[in-house]
């Protein structure tokens, strides 16, 4: 058996029941043989086998009051996935059916994707169970109070600074860092996406969904076209989304759907997108709500966003919310670029209809690096007791994101599979934390 299908095999065996995790391992490994045959130094030093167990994960109990005063009890995460290059950093995901399998999968990521920001940034993601859709704000602060009370032990400025996610935004990211600041005494920048009043940085919140776009900038650019004047089609209603949406227009696009767990809107004119920020910004509401705003608009009810013609497809709602079957009816109706602004939200087989069928295909990992790379700048700032202009930070990020496709690009074509993003972004990711580890000695 190849050195690659061993550590898959051994993977699964030894994580039963993280299928998530699983995924994640069997999309990235096999893309990195052919590195791995030219560079026999990485068996030798057992870099696939140190690269798919985490440093360590924490799983803990987060007890606290509702506003009846009765106890709830959910379960807490933190995966410090790998720190050859940096601080732990990664998102923080509340999301009921957040599990231990989905924090390794998303931390696993995370550490090829920091490394291809060119950021000082190690891998590592966290979470729990909790739902925060439903819940006052005074049951929201106490939760997090109480996940920070246990997380906050494990947590530095130079050592883990986690960020928001699914159901993480500016009120969750606050209320965690209030009680971080509390219990410690300190005000350092141990999360990022902090609001401006008390060292957050300009630009964060846009920074994931703008990064995706000056991503897809790049790649049709380079491939002889423009968002000028394209049908673009986004799942979610979040922050990504919403940014993604933002960005798109700037450009020339026409966005025409959007979604949330409920079902999907599709508006022919273009997506108001004053009315989505309301409706998820504001009041916290439904997609659905949109007709109010729009009645000529559809709604969907239960369905995905995929089945509606498009030029360009941004899945930004979660992890596989895009099979084989809706790969392929994009690409029958049309479509020729998908960019993730989610993480892992194409299976692998889809992934495999669109590099089949030649679709500029942007992978997570490089596509949606523009949240960590902000959180990146948030960081260097916080170190430095400065704070950038908004134009200044959004300037670093439209860099960063052209030097991310670059090296996807770049690392493709140096290892025989010119085009394929997926392949060159894993190849690029992974080989600067596989050298820090070889340099590092094993540890
Ligand atoms: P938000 O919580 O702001 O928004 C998530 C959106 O996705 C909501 O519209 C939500 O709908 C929808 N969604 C979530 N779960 C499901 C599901 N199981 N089925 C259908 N729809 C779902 O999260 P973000 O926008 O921050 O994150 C979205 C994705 O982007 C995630 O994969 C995240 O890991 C990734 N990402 C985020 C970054 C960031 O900076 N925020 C950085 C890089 C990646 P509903 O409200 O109904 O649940």
């Amino acid at each position: 058996m190849s050195y690659v299908n061993r550590i898959i095999a051994n993977t699964i065996e030894k994580t039963p029941g993280e299928f998530e995790f699983h995924q994640a391992v069997t999309e990235v490994l096999p893309t990195l043989k052919v590195v791995l045959d030219k560079n026999p130094r990485f068996e030798a030093a057992g870099i696939l086998e140190r690269l798919v167990v985490p440093e360590r994960c924490f799983v803990f109990r987060v007890p606290w009051l509702d506003d009846d005063g009765k106890t709830r009890v959910n379960v807490g995460y933190r995966v410090q996935f790998n720190s050859a290059i940096g601080p732990y950093k990664g998102g923080l995901r509340f999301h009921p059916k957040v599990s231990l399998g989905e924090i390794k999968f998303l931390g696993f990521e995370q550490t090829f994707k920091n490394s291809l920001t060119s950021l000082p940034l190690g891998g590592g993601k966290g979470g729990a169970d909790f739902d925060p859709k439903g819940k006052s704000d005074n049951e929201v602060m106490k939760f997090c109070q109480s996940f920070m009370t246990e997380l906050g032990k494990y947590l530095g400025a130079t050592i883990d600074v986690p960020a928001g996610d699914i159901g993480v935004g500016a009120r969750e990211i606050g209320y965690m860092y209030g009680q971080y600041k509390r219990i410690n005494d300190t005000f350092e920048g141990v999360l990022t996406g902090k609001g401006l009043t008390y060292g957050g940085s300009l630009g964060r919140t846009e920074a994931t969904g703008y990064g995706l776009l000056y991503f897809v900038n790049e790649m049709l650019q380079r491939a002889g076209k423009s968002l000028e004047g394209q049908i673009v089609t986004i799942s979610g209603s979040g922050n990504v989304s919403i940014f993604a949406c933002e960005k798109a227009r700037e450009y020339g696009a026409k966005v025409v759907t959007m979604s949330d767990s409920g079902g999907f809107i599709y508006d022919a004119d273009g997506i108001d997108l004053d009315a989505v920020k309301e409706i998820k910004l504001v009041k916290r509401g439904r997609i659905k709500d949109y007709l109010q705003y729009r009645p000529n608009a559809q709604y969907t009810e239960g369905k995905r966003v995929w089945g509606v013609p498009c030029h360009i497809a941004l899945p930004c709602a979660t992890q596989n919310e895009l099979d084989e079957n809706d790969a392929k009816e994009l690409v029958k109706n049309g479509c020729y670029a998908v960019a993730e602004g989610a993480n892992m939200p194409s299976s692998n087989e889809a992934i495999e209809v669109f590099l089949a069928n030649g679709v500029l295909f942007g992978p997570a990992k490089a596509a949606n690096a523009g949240g960590v790379a902000t959180s990146g700048l948030e960081m260097t700032q916080n170190a430095m007791h400065t704070s950038w202009t908004r134009d200044e930070v959004d300037k670093q990020l439209h860099r960063i994101m052209v030097n991310i496709y670059a090296q996807a690009a770049g690392a493709a074509e140096e290892y025989g599979a010119k085009g394929n993003f997926v392949a060159g972004a894993n190849i690029a990711g992974f080989l600067k934390v596989a050298n820090a580890m070889l340099e590092q000695g094993v540890v």
